[in-house]
């Protein structure tokens, strides 16, 4: 018989909404809010009990998931701002606070020091999978908390993933996030790379996806997110671009990479373009485009380059 819990779930957006409907449909009671009313109204359709307030979404819970943009909403949330009372004060004694955003892993720490002080727990469990995975269940899970806390969550992320890996201690699910996405950036812009080079070369994005789906050059951004319309059919670039994970978390995400490998003293080289590479795309329209569209951006600079390239002798461009 399995238990079912009461979930607050807070932050009903791309990824939120389908995790929170898988939870509905496992038997969970949830209660979701979200400060977009445009979200709220989306959760409903999809099937999702939401409440009127943070407040009333916490009341009997005794689980508070949050799936926000960024480590500052996580925190912001817990201590509540402008006079506000917060999650942590609003929350019975002893409730779980699930956090799977992806946080810098400074944020996890504290928002785990925050909680216990407040008489609650605290897991870090951000996720990898897309949207995809999220409307699938079957998101990664990367954990950070004690052993005792790991075992309590499991069922329950269990019902929205297909792997839960427990990588340690508070803080250490958010360190292989912030791992992972630093090789997903870099890999979307070489994908991205690539697929405009071929075209240049004359090859069809099928022939290049076919060849590198099944060789050496085989990776999540292209067998599942692929930049261009055609060989992925559930791909964001058969529609617009619509994310998905939209370049503004990328580029979050990527600078979160960057500032631990400064932290660290890791000498890594592409992190820090990749970050440069994706706060340049979302300064100039990309923001709330699909990460994948960099690919557009490339298009973009060769033709401005193919433009300011000095002509040949004989008239031909350089
Ligand atoms: P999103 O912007 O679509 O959703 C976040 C939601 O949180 C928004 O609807 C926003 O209104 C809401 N929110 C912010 N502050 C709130 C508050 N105080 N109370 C209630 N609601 C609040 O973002 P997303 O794409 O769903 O991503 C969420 C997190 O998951 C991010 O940290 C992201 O980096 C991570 N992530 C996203 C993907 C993806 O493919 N989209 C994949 C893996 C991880």
């Amino acid at each position: 018989m399995p238990e079912y819990r009461s979930i607050a779930f807070l932050g009903l957006g791309h990824m939120g909404t389908p995790m929170a409907a898988n939870l509905v449909k496992a038997g969970h009671r949830v209660a979701g809010f979200d400060v977009v009313p445009a979200a709220r109204d989306a959760a409903r359709a999809a099937g999702i009990p939401v409440s009127g307030s943070p407040r009333e979404a916490v009341a009997g819970a005794d689980v508070v998931l949050t799936m926000f943009p960024s480590g500052e909403h996580v925190l912001a949330a817990y201590q509540g701002i402008d006079g506000e009372p917060g999650l942590l004060a609003a929350a019975a004694p002893g409730t779980v606070f699930l956090d799977c955003s992806t946080i810098n892993v400074a944020e996890a720490r504290e928002a785990a020091a925050l909680t216990g002080a407040a008489g609650h727990t605290f897991v870090d469990a951000p996720v990898s999978g897309g949207v995809v995975g999220a409307g699938a269940g079957t998101l990664t899970f990367m954990v950070g908390a004690p052993a005792a806390g790991f075992a309590d969550i499991l069922p329950l992320l269990e019902v929205m993933g297909k792997r839960v890996v427990h990588c340690g201690d508070h803080g250490a699910g958010q360190a292989a996030k912030i791992c992972n996405n630093l090789i997903l950036g870099v890999s979307m812009i070489a994908v991205s790379e690539a697929f405009v080079l071929g075209e240049e070369l004359g090859l069809s994005h099928q022939a290049l996806f076919d060849v590198a789906s099944a060789a050496s050059g085989q990776c999540w951004a292209l067998t599942t997110n692929c930049p261009v319309p055609g060989p992925v059919p559930g791909s964001p670039a058969n529609r617009d671009y619509l994310p998905g994970f939209a370049g503004s978390l990328m580029a979050k995400d990527l600078n979160l990479a960057v500032n631990a490998l400064r932290s660290t003293g890791v000498a890594g080289r592409l992190g820090p373009l990749a970050a440069e590479i994706y706060d340049t795309f979302t300064a100039e329209g990309g923001a709330s485009r699909d990460f994948s569209a960099i690919i557009t951006d490339i298009r973009a600079r060769s033709e401005q380059e193919r433009g300011a390239a000095p002509a040949h002798h004989d008239g031909s461009p350089e």
